[in-house]
């Protein structure tokens, strides 16, 4: 039995006409010889009726803080809508279909409610399904835990439930059908005229998607790199062959790719006047984390700390710091940019690359850190726009020529 797992993002079933075309596809699929895995989200996007944060915004109107297992409970609801909609109208439009549900399949998750990670998938009852069907339905981002609570992944889950799948079916690959034409070199919402990329590698598709590309679930790549499994970035709507990420798809340039995050507040803390700096430095950064602040950029220089935060975050570090009697500054209306890929591993000189066009594009670089692959740099949100082009200049030089200050 050949399987293909293809998973579907909500704007794509956002209409009965998309949702007439994705079926369609699906068809083209089963009628070329193989059975069909289809791994729905909630359709449509925020603010949509049947979107996940709609649905949880009518809770919260209930509501004021609901448990999260309930909130769980109902976030999954989102998914159902979709199974039930692409299912009927599958069997309608004559395939063999079947439907389940993340906790009918069973999906098992831990019990990290709104950010649950896979712990198995029972393929028993889907194994028969598929022997009894052409098309498979699932409804993605919901899983059940161990104790019997219905959980979901966190956003763009379902992408994780489609690799999760095909990885538990033997599957080589899984195809996640969006609204784009695949992963391009930034958000075309940042950016427009970010051309496509052919081909990634997990480390810097994983390291795009954790900066915050939301074009794939981190977790999802996780799991294709640890099952081999090649992962297909496509248009839902058109016939391109998308973005491949395999261990051997790298882009073949220094830098494959830029995440833009704008919303960022920076803070300098200064602890030169404070008994003991480095105990109450670490105590600054259990507090943070008690708090469930999620800090980034970190760099502890002697007595002064810094790190970034979402700006939505900056009043309780204020707080802290006032409370505390620590003299700080914060510098808001910031973004960052990361640059990522797997070629600038031990190639010198991407840095001063970087730097030369952002300099002679005249944006000031406020603070950078870098990984192995990974250089990612603070700057004026009102810069972005001119830092995105600039580096975008870079990446149109030629590739082999990396010792001429290019990317
Ligand atoms: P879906 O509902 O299909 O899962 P998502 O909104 O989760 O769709 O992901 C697709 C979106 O990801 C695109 O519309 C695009 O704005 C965004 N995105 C972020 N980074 C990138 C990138 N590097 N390449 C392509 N799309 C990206
Ligand atoms: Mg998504």
């Amino acid at each position: 039995m050949r399987i293909v797992v293809q998973k579907f993002g909500g704007s794509s079933l956002s209409s009965p006409e998309k949702r007439k075309a994705v079926l369609e596809r699906i068809r083209a699929a089963v009628d070329g010889g193989r059975k069909a895995v289809v791994v729905v989200s909630a359709m449509g996007r925020m603010g949509d009726e049947f979107a996940t944060d709609s649905i949880l915004g009518r809770l919260d109107s209930l509501v004021p803080e609901p448990l999260p297992e309930q909130r769980d409970l109902v976030a999954s609801t989102g998914e159902l809508y979709s199974l039930a909609a692409m299912s009927s109208l599958a069997v309608r439009e004559g395939l063999r279909a079947a439907a389940f549900s993340g906790f009918d399949l069973p999906l098992i998750t831990d019990c990290d409610f709104g950010d649950a990670a896979i712990l198995g998938v029972g393929t028993l009852n889907l194994m028969r399904a598929l022997r009894e069907n052409d098309v498979v339905f699932v409804a993605g981002f919901q899983g059940v835990s161990r104790e019997g609570f219905v959980t979901t992944l966190g956003r763009g889950g379902s992408d994780t439930t489609a690799a999760a799948l095909a990885s538990a079916l033997g599957a080589d690959c899984a195809e996640i059908y969006t609204d784009v034409d695949g992963v391009r070199t930034v958000d075309p919402r940042d950016y427009p005229e970010a051309p496509l990329i052919s081909g990634l590698d997990y480390m810097e598709m994983g390291e795009m998607a954790s900066e915050g590309a939301k074009v794939l679930h981190t977790r999802c790549v996780e799991i294709a790199e640890r099952g081999g499994l090649d992962l297909f970035v496509r248009n839902s709507f058109s016939d391109a062959p998308g973005t491949i990420i395999s261990s051997s798809s790298g882009s073949g340039r220094v830098v494959s790719g830029f995440i833009h995050r704008a919303g960022i507040s920076d803070f300098c803390a200064d602890y030169s006047l404070v008994n003991n700096a480095p105990k109450r430095q670490g105590a600054l950064f259990e507090a943070l984390a008690d708090g469930g602040i999620s800090l980034d950029m970190i760099n502890v220089c002697g007595k002064r700390v810094f790190f970034s935060v979402s700006s939505s975050d900056s009043g309780p570090v204020k707080r802290y710091f006032s409370v505390s009697g620590i003299k700080y500054t914060e510098t808001g209306g910031v973004a960052k940019i990361s640059c990522v890929g797997s070629g600038m591993k031990g190639v010198p000189g991407v840095m001063a690359s970087v730097f030369r066009v952002l300099s002679e594009a005249g944006v000031r670089v406020h603070r950078i850190v870098d990984s192995f692959i990974n250089i990612s740099f603070l700057i004026s949100e009102s810069d972005s726009g001119r830092a995105l082009s600039a580096l975008h200049g870079l990446l149109d030089a030629d590739p082999a020529d990396r010792k001429s200050s290019k990317l």
